[in-house]
């Protein structure tokens, strides 16, 4: 690729170009950019040829690892025969039919409609619109508030980032928009207090019922939570939490919906985190792990419940997008969902390596620089601690992390660190010496940066 152009110019020509998302671009360009250039399996590798492992799976997407042939193969097939049609005005295209068909047969009974869109954060525009139209069908217009948690993430569209709870986020651009109110997470670690898992677990799950008292039931739409939040740092909540959710939802009549984004699509053992933890969601956004980053594609699964005052009551429902169910990405996603079958690797997570990985990652716990370590399948999260004996955290929690980060990508291990907790989320094909190997690196990091913040 790029022969024309000398690889030695293209970190200038993109300081001169291109603005990053999420990015301080002005230390970027003062840093340089890393370009990534060609990928295989687990591994990535940089335009000067350094390989690297990538456990964090490009964004939490790319379940089944990179090269995958097949899917090159059934998008140039769909990209000859039919490279775009809409889903509009009474038409539609054989992979969306048969996308929306596969993806309800993984999910839970209830869940039985697709409606697509292309990305996490436009699925969640779209659930989000749908759930007013759903309670206003039905006679209740008021209930249009939703309820959602500080420190979720909901992507990065005006309703997506509203409907998250970074507030570094809300800072910029007068977010959140009106209707959507903010509880508190269940993050044990870091505001337990004296309380134990479980018990903190129920008391933060009974604030939801505490916020629809304040608000009122009658102007409560929905509640939307990650099964596990992702971007906030992999916050699994104690065993008590969703239990208590999803009684609450159901008691108080707000539908429950479950941003199933990163969840979805075996990263916890599951085909989706809802079946994880036992709940049945109303409403479920999905992207990333759907078409394993292959393309752009998401969408939200939609229960009978909610479909059915959709098809029977609403009638035209005024949302979509040009390229919501596209040929070629939904080809991509069937492709991609038949090799996560074929190669059963959701029961792979469940039984084989998530159970390696978890203890793999859960023998850092010994660490003095290491206040836990939480994983449920490939998905895991552990607190950066300057005394773990109580829990003490660092001052600057982003510095610490990053520093971490930085020390393991310049080792060959990609991971990622959210404030003072570094994340995993390895491609759902990682093999057991891979895992050895981010596990190794990443206690050389922490024994680095643990010697050197002493100082
Ligand atoms: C990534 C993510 C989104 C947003 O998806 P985009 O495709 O980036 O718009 C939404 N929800 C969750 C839980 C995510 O992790």
């Amino acid at each position: 690729m790029n022969t024309h152009v000398a690889q030695s110019n293209l970190g200038a020509i993109d300081a001169a170009h291109h603005l990053h998302p999420f990015t301080d671009m002005k230390k970027l360009n003062a840093a340089g950019t890393r370009i990534i250039q060609r990928a295989e399996g687990v591994h990535v590798f940089d335009n000067h040829g350094k390989r690297y492992l990538d456990a964090f799976a490009g964004l939490w997407c790319v379940n089944i690892g990179y090269g995958r042939k097949e899917i090159a193969d059934a998008v140039y097939r769909q990209m000859n025969e039919l490279p775009y049609y809409n889903t509009f005005f009474g038409t539609t295209t054989e992979p969306t039919i048969l996308l929306a068909e596969k993806i309800t047969a993984h999910a839970g009974p209830h869940l039985n409609h697709v409606f697509f869109a292309g990305s996490g954060s436009e699925a969640n525009d779209t659930w989000f619109r749908m759930a007013r139209v759903y309670w206003k069908a039905l006679g209740h217009p008021t209930k249009t508030t939703v309820i959602s948690r500080k420190n979720g993430y909901h992507g990065s569209t005006v309703a997506g980032a509203s409907l998250g709870g970074m507030k570094w986020m809300h800072e910029q651009g007068n977010l959140p928009i009106p209707g959507i109110a903010h509880i508190n997470q269940p993050y044990w670690y870091a505001e337990g207090g004296d309380l134990s898992p479980a018990e903190f677990g129920l008391k933060i799950a009974r604030e939801l019922e505490e916020k629809i008292d304040e608000l009122g039931e009658e102007n409560v739409a929905a509640f939307v939570a990650e099964p596990i939040q992702g971007a906030g740092g992999v916050i699994v909540p104690p065993e008590t939490y969703w239990p208590e959710i999803a009684r609450i939802c159901k008691e108080r009549n707000i539908l429950l919906v479950a941003d199933e984004v990163i969840c979805g699509f075996g990263r916890l053992g599951s085909w989706f985190g809802h079946q994880h933890y036992g709940i049945e969601p109303d409403l479920c956004p999905v992207a990333k792990g759907l078409s394993s980053g292959y393309l752009p594609i998401g969408g939200v699964l939609v229960s009978d419940r909610v479909a059915d005052v959709m098809i029977n009551e609403v009638g035209d429902f005024f949302h979509g997008f040009t390229y919501s169910g596209h040929p070629v990405c939904a080809a991509a996603a069937l492709e991609n969902l038949r090799i996560i079958e074929e190669e059963k690797l959701v029961e792979r997570v469940r039984d084989d390596i998530g159970p390696y990985f978890a203890k793999a990652w859960g023998s850092l716990a010994d660490h003095d620089m290491v206040g836990e370590t939480v994983s449920v399948g490939l998905m895991a999260g552990l607190q950066l601690a300057k005394d773990k004996k109580t829990r003490q955290r660092y001052a600057k929690p982003d510095d610490i992390g990053t520093m971490v980060r930085n020390v393991c990508v310049e080792n060959g291990v990609i991971l990622r660190a959210t404030g003072d907790r570094m994340l995993a989320s390895p491609p759902l094909t990682i093999t057991e010496e891979d895992v050895d190997l981010m596990v190794s690196t990443l206690r050389k990091g922490l024994d680095k940066i643990w010697a050197e913040a002493k100082d």
